[in-house]
């Protein structure tokens, strides 16, 4: 794609706009994931692995009761029956940690709790419901088979084997299976260090209450939420910045972020002055791109960082971080590059007008079996956030489709979680 010159479109407008595919596709190949860091299992959890872990031990170590009751020799309780029960001689107790260090010999049957050590010379495990004990005696009311009620050394991890593959991103259950076979700490890929500049005379900053003609910066708080999501970390507090050339350049020169995000002044407006500076920085490769609502966006390299010009108007934020800035993130992290929304197929209750050559991203509700679009006034749409907060989703429309007719089957990401 071709490098872009900012000086032609400032006041101007774009000449031509990126196809959304084209740009993904860029943002994917420099996007990969970083390199590995060494947690602790318990820092983990949500991060990607980098190596394949293979246990070193067997889980469990040693032969163990699946049951509360008696260990004893499956054959000793042939023919047992609760009418005719057949008397053993109770020997002693296994419990968990303090296992019996006797023998089971023929005949004899020792109290066993779950998880305790299987005693030598016993085979099987009678539950505890169909014993009776009686004077040093244990009366058994069914007959078992061997290895009955048995857990046996290596079941649950068998040492030698590859528990966990690389590009795993760890959950919970995970973590606890690490520490069951004595892992202390796992190399993951390292988290992106995302840094985000928000730009803006017209901006306080987030806690305050709007005030004359100032509004309060919305993006900053939710771009660091997404961020979070998609497992990048900031790199440190958001900037808040005015429209001044000089002092967005020396942020955008002094940062050390995997990611830079820029919220406003990326279109090509008189007071849009981020594409201009990252291109005099590094390399403007794509400004403008073919999706409503976020055409205004760019995407730049200063170094190995990588910029996302995102507009400030915070619909057109989400939406830019979402496909674009998002991707990065999450490809960086070692994450799958899919949106990470649940999806839905349902039909449509109304239709969707788009145009070919270009995506729309189109809030939508759910009603019960099927899904709107939301109804908007034109052109004010980038603007309400409330309408993404009141949108129980969205619908994309490629951009070789016009849009769908009322009964199509359309994918719903779904926002929740
Ligand atoms: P810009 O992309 O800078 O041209 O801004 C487009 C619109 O979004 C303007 O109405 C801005 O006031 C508004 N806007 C810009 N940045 C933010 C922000 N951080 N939070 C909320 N609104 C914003
Ligand atoms: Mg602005």
């Amino acid at each position: 794609m071709a490098v872009c010159r900012f000086d032609e479109v400032r006041m101007r407008g774009f000449r031509a706009l990126a196809a959304v595919e084209a740009v993904t596709a860029l943002i994917d190949c420099r996007s990969h994931p970083l390199a590995g860091e060494t947690v602790s299992v318990g820092a983990a959890a949500g991060r990607v692995l980098t190596d394949p872990i293979v246990a070193g031990v067997a889980v469990p170590g040693f032969d163990r009761a699946a049951m509360d009751g008696y260990a004893l020799q499956a054959p000793d309780t042939a023919g047992a029956a609760p009418c005719s029960p057949l008397g053993l001689v109770l020997a002693g107790e296994s419990l968990p940690g303090r296992a019996f260090s006797g023998l089971v010999r023929q005949g004899q049957a020792v109290r066993i709790m779950t998880g305790a050590p299987l005693p030598d010379g016993a085979d099987a495990v009678l539950p505890v419901e169909f014993g009776r004990e009686e004077a040093g005696r244990l009366q058994v009311g069914r007959p078992v088979s061997p290895g009955q009620n048995v857990s046996r050394r290596g079941e649950d991890v068998a040492p030698g084997c590859q528990v966990l593959s690389p590009g795993r991103r760890l959950r919970p259950q995970d973590l606890g299976l690490l520490r069951s076979i004595g892992v202390p700490d796992v190399s993951v890929v390292r988290s992106p260090r995302v840094e985000i500049l928000i730009t803006g005379d017209e901006l306080l900053p987030p806690g305050a209450l709007p005030e004359g003609h100032r509004i309060v910066d919305s993006n900053s708080t939710m771009l660091a939420a997404l961020v979070a999501r998609d497992g990048g970390e900031l790199a440190k507090a958001p900037s808040m910045l005015p429209d001044q050339p000089d002092r967005i350049r020396t942020a955008l020169a002094s940062s050390d972020a995997d990611v830079v995000l820029v919220s406003g002044g990326s279109s090509v407006g008189r007071e849009d002055h981020a594409p201009f500076l990252v291109a005099e920085l590094g390399k403007l490769l794509v400004h403008g791109i073919a999706v409503r609502p976020a055409s205004p966006t760019g995407f730049a390299v200063i170094g190995r960082r990588l910029v996302f010009l995102l507009p400030g108007n915070p619909v057109s934020c989400l939406c830019a971080y979402d496909l674009f800035a998002g991707l990065a993130v999450r490809c960086l992290a070692g994450r799958a590059p899919e949106l990470p929304y649940r999806t839905r197929a349902l039909p449509l209750a109304r239709p969707i007008t788009s145009v070919v050559g270009r995506t729309d991203v189109v809030r939508v509700r759910i009603q019960e079996d099927h899904v709107e679009p939301l109804l908007m006034a034109k052109g004010t749409g980038a603007s309400l956030l409330s309408s993404v907060t009141q949108a129980d989703g969205f619908v994309t429309v490629p951009d070789q489709a016009e849009g769908y007719m009322t009964g199509d089957i359309v994918q719903v990401f779904v926002y929740d979680g």
